[in-house]
């Protein structure tokens, strides 16, 4: 809650600063990642001398659940300013490294790469590297994702294995049961669910086409290829 002076509320990106909101006298700066614990997506900025009351998460709690008229004015307010960064070209996340994204509330930075995490107790800001050009940035954000591992390396693998157009491999019903793959399982029985175009080879777990990729889907491939070498044992 400011006593004296100005707060500027901006939000910060590759492209500089934008500006949110400007707060004065009297005014509550809080937002709803004081109840939440996340870092706050935007930042406030005084340019001069500020007094103010500062609250924390549990003296916040504490109070919304004393004074419920402040509680539901305070909500609200948290709810508006939500809802007002969401109105505005507001980019909530960058994506570094990748070209294949396209919505209006992502930014893409391509062909770039995370090359130091700035933290105190949290995450403030990231460097990063334009790869072709060698340019270095420095990029303010609350968090940082790694998403990492969604692409197959299935390349190496003998064109007889059969994969999908994102290069996983069809297993069992996947191409057997698809007319127009049918012609690639060359033998009389149908194949284990796991079994690829190559028969009595399994694969399981990410590499596979069709599966969540999580680590339960992949220990269940696990036992399910128990369960097909059993089988092909016997028919063998
Ligand atoms: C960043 C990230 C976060 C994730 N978070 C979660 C989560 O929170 N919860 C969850 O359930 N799942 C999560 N997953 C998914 C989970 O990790 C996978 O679903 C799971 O590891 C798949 O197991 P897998 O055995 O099929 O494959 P992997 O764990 O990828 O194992 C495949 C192994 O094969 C090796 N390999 C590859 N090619 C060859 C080769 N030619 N010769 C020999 N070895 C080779 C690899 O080095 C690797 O060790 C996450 C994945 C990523 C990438």
């Amino acid at each position: 809650m400011i006593k004296t002076g100005v707060v500027r509320i901006v939000e910060r990106g590759v492209d500089g600063e934008r500006l949110i909101a400007t707060h004065g006298r009297r005014s509550f700066i809080g937002d709803v990642d004081m109840l939440t614990g996340r870092s706050s997506l935007i930042v406030a900025i005084a340019n001069e001398q500020v007094e103010a009351f500062q609250l924390c998460s549990s003296q916040l709690r504490k109070l919304l659940n004393s004074c419920p008229n402040v509680s539901e004015i305070l909500l609200e307010a948290f709810q508006m300013r939500r809802k007002l960064l969401a109105s505005r070209p507001f980019v909530g996340v960058r994506v570094v490294g990748t070209t294949k994204m396209n919505h209006p509330k992502i930014k893409v930075i391509p062909h770039s790469e995370v090359t130091c995490i700035n933290d105190e107790s949290r995450v403030e800001s990231i460097e990063t590297r334009n790869s072709p050009t060698g340019e270095t940035d420095t990029i303010h954000c609350p968090a940082l994702f790694i998403f990492i591992g969604a692409q197959p390396h299935t390349a190496w693998l003998p064109k007889s294995v059969l994969l999908d157009d994102k290069g996983f491999v069809l297993t069992g019903s996947a191409f057997y049961t698809d007319p127009s793959l049918r012609s690639h399982w060359s033998l009389d029985r149908t194949p284990c669910d796991l079994e690829t175009t190559v028969p009595v080879i399994l694969a399981g777990g990410d590499v596979r086409a069709g599966t969540t990729k999580r680590c339960g889907f992949a220990v269940g491939d696990g036992s399910l290829a128990v369960s097909c070498v059993h089988r092909l044992l016997v028919q063998s």
